[in-house]
Formats: structure tokens, sequence, C-alpha cells
């Protein structure tokens, strides 16, 4: 019997890559894939990259020189932000056989698959052929009356694999020009779903999904500029000039609007917004029962002139009014933020008044990164380095604080009720225990009566009694009742 080849994903960096790798494993499997587990071989393996900071890089070329020894057999496609900007650089670690290693882009994937797999999938081909015809990524894709190009919103998974939280990617692409930034580079200006595919695509997930993660490079631009058919026709449907505003020219704050309105019990999820985009109008939105109260913003600093530098537009009273506004509709929202320490010529004073802020503020919890010198950015060329030793000291000291702000944030919720989703059964099979996560965003172990079927995915009111006993869950909770 002739076997179906298989493949497996490996995915470094942010949701909306995790989001990718899942529409990839969606279309690897209507194409008559069957998936690898970790460590068994497979046909294909595919390395969704990340390139935000030189770490990211580093662990790519690791994970793809790891793969290539360990799978000899198998074929190995590097995609994703790293290989969009570095081809050149990663094809260089091929070993000695470049046939083997494709850097290639998510858009170009089923490409790859009619090419070199189409004969060996069993049920013909021909199932595989029309999928391939219909998906073909080197066409432009019509959604809603726009053709879009290559790709930013074709990759549509209808089930996800490995979530029972489920992602709806509705922009792609940034048009700020942050010094440090590279992703802006690999994904290009920003380009938004038009709202009524939105929506189709929410409601779709609705019927088996609790909750829904919002997910872009930029959500805050939603809405800012989605192509014509004319524009993707004259181009071959790989380019265009990206300047028509979209079918119902929502902002972010209206399509939450127009989304809640027209679904009936899916949760959403935001992913990074800028402190910038969030007003009284915007706040009054997110105050629906729907809108999870958890909130990562994007601060990097709180120093006006590293702000200034880092080519961010706003300033440490705007981030200070933002969490204001946005504790004033939510009843004690988890909210976090990303901070860069030791971006060049950051001052004891400027990393000071950052820290100091975020004390102040509270945040439950704080992503603190080293600056890391990006290729192709402008702040590449900056001087007045900081010391490694000074930026470890500036991230330890960051660190401590986050992790002293999720304690106090836990602390604040025992003895209170919160939502919890089901991720999945415990392991070591013990009765009555299972993992989730609290619509606050809290890591929870949830004790419950052994009586209880807890399937992946369904939500029930929990109590938190409990800080969690080690980094495998946050809070321990008891199950109170099924939502
Ligand atoms: S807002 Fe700045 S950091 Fe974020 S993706 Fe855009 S350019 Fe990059």
């Amino acid at each position: 019997v002739k076997k179906n080849p298989s493949f497996l994903i490996q995915t470094l960096g942010c949701k909306l890559n995790q989001l990718e790798s899942e529409a990839i494993t969606d279309t690897f499997l209507k194409a008559g894939f069957t998936a690898a587990q970790s460590g068994e071989s497979a046909s294909v393996i595919v390395i969704n990259t990340c390139t935000v900071t030189s770490k990211a890089d580093q662990k790519a070329r690791r994970l793809i020189r790891k793969v290539l020894r360990d799978y000899p057999d198998s074929q190995v496609i590097v995609t994703g932000c790293y290989a969009q900007l570095d081809k050149d650089e990663l094809q260089k670690l091929d070993d000695g056989n470049p046939q083997r290693l494709y850097i290639i882009k998510k858009d170009e994937i089923l490409e790859f698959i009619s090419k070199n797999f189409l004969e060996e999938i069993s049920h013909g081909g021909t199932e595989a052929q029309s999928l391939i015809n219909e998906n073909n990524p080197c066409k432009s894709v019509k959604i809603s009356g726009h053709y879009y190009p290559s790709g930013q919103f074709e990759f549509n998974p209808e089930k996800f694999s490995s979530h029972t939280r489920s992602f709806l990617k509705i922009q792609d692409g940034c048009d700020n020009k942050c010094t440090y930034c590279r992703i802006r580079l690999a994904r290009g200006q920003s380009i938004s779903l038009d709202a009524e595919e939105v929506l189709s695509r929410l409601r779709m997930l609705e019927k088996n999904h609790a909750e829904a993660v919002l997910t872009g490079v930029n959500i805050c631009q939603y809405g800012k500029k989605i192509l014509t058919t004319e524009d993707t026709e004259e181009h071959g449907g790989r380019e265009s000039s990206r300047d028509i505003i979209n079918n119902k020219n929502f902002n972010l704050a209206e399509l939450l609007d127009y989304l809640l309105s027209n679904t009936e019990k899916i949760n959403i999820r935001l992913s990074s917004l800028e402190p910038e985009s969030i007003n009284e109008d915007f706040v009054k939105i997110i105050s629906h029962k729907r809108i999870r109260p958890h909130f990562h913003l994007s601060v990097q600093s709180c120093s006006e002139t590293v702000l200034k530098r880092m080519g961010r537009n706003y300033n440490s009273q705007i981030i200070e009014k933002t969490v204001t506004l946005l504790r004033s509709v939510k009843d004690d929202p988890f909210i976090a933020c990303d901070i860069i320490t030791g971006f060049p010529g950051e001052t004891k004073n400027e990393f000071e008044q950052t820290y100091k802020l975020c004390q102040k503020l509270d945040f439950a919890w704080i992503h603190v990164f080293p600056y890391s010198k990006r290729k192709g950015t402008p702040a590449y060329s900056f001087k007045e380095n900081v010391t490694d030793n000074e930026v470890k000291k500036r991230v330890a000291l960051f660190t401590g604080l986050a992790e002293k702000g999720k304690i106090a944030y836990i602390q604040r919720w025992l003895g209170r009720e919160a939502d919890v989703i089901v991720e999945n059964r415990n392991n070591d099979k013990k009765q009555g225990v299972c993992y989730g996560v609290t619509e606050n965003y809290l890591k929870a172990l949830v004790l419950h009566n052994e009586d209880h079927d807890l399937k992946p995915g369904e939500v029930f009111r929990c109590r938190v009694v409990k800080k969690g006993k080690n980094k495998d869950y946050d809070v321990e909770t008891v199950l109170m009742r099924r939502v």
C-alpha cells in the first residue's frame, strides 16, 4: 500500500506565525499529507522562522542545522520573516545538498507541494491537484469581491490542530517606521482583511471555539488599506499599489463593534495594541463582556527621548492614560507590555524613567527584550551602544519587576471567580485535574469533580484558590459550573 507523504512543522516567534503554521498544517492535510509527530521521520519539514531579534535569527539557524542533521531523508522548507529577508544567508546552511533545503515564502508552499509530491499522494492526486489549482498562490485570491496578492490572507485554517483557542488574522504589515524594527521590512505595508470576510471567518470559528484571538503585525492599523480587483489584476496578482480603502472603511474599534453585533457567543482576545491608538471611543467598545480582559501594550520605553529615537508616536502621558482607560472599563484586566532595554544611547536616567513608570503602572507582566541591532534598520548605525554588561543588568531589573507584577496580580485574584477555557487533559492521568487559561490570561490548574468530563475548548466558571506551585500554571482553581 502506498504511504502518503508526511509533514512536520516547527514554529518560532509570535502568535501570527503560530496562526500561519496552523494554516500551513491545514494546507498539507487537505493536500493529502499525514501529520508526523515530533521525532518521527517526515517527508517534508517546515521551519517557520522569526526575525524580531538577533537571538531569534540565531535560534532559527540552530534549528535549521539540527533538522538537517536529525532528518537526513526529509526535504526541509524554511519560511517566515527571517527567510523572507535573508534568503541567501539561510541557503548557505545547506548540508552540501541544496536540493534538500528550500527557502521559500509561505504562499509558495502549495506550489512546492504540487511540484514535488503530487505523484505520491495516494488519493490519486486529482483532489490535491484541484486544491492546488483552487488555492494556487501564484494567482491572486478573491475574498468578498476583492483580490489579495501573494497570499497574505488566503491562509484560513478551519480547524486548529494545536490550540483550543483559535486565531484570526485580520491584518498584515505595518506603516510605522520604528527605527529598530525589521518586521515591517519582512512583512511590508499595512494591509487589512475586509470586514465582511473577517465576520464570516469569525462566524465559522464560533461554531467550534469559545474564543478567537485577533492577530496581525499591527492590528491598530486595521482598515487603513485594502486592494481592489483592478490593482491586482493589472499586476498579475502579485503586487499592488495598496492604496484603496476597504469596503466598510472600518478602523479597529468599528470592526470590533461590527463583529460583536453580528456574532452571539464567541469571545475575542486582542493581540498587541499601540498605546496611542487607545482612546475613549475604543475603550467604550472593548468594555463589551465578550472582549477578554487581557491587553498587551507595545510600550518599548517610557522615556520621551528614547521613544523619539525609536520613532514611536507617543509619550509617557499617553502610556499612563492608556493604562488608566483600559482599567476603567474592565475589572482588573491583565495588562502586559513589551519593553526594549539597552537601545543605543539609553542613559541611566532614561532607563530609570522607563523602569519607574512601569513600576507605577503595575503591569501584570513585562516582556523585556535586550535591544539587538537589526541589519537594514536605521538604528543599526546608531552609535553609543550600551555595554553588554549594563544591558544584562537592565534586563535583570525588568525581569524582577515583571515577576513581582505577576505575583501581585495573582494575589489580587485569589478568592475571585473567572472563566477558564480548558486547554488539555492532564498528562499524568490524575482524575479531577486539568489545565486551562483564564479569561484574564492566567495559566490555570483546574481541580474538578471527576464526574465532569472536561473537553479541550470547553469553558467553566472557576474560583481562583491558590498561587501556582510551579511554572506549568500561575494559579490553582476549583471548578464551579459550566458556562
Ligand atoms: S509598530 Fe513599529 S515595531 Fe511594530 S511592526 Fe510596526 S514598525 Fe515594527
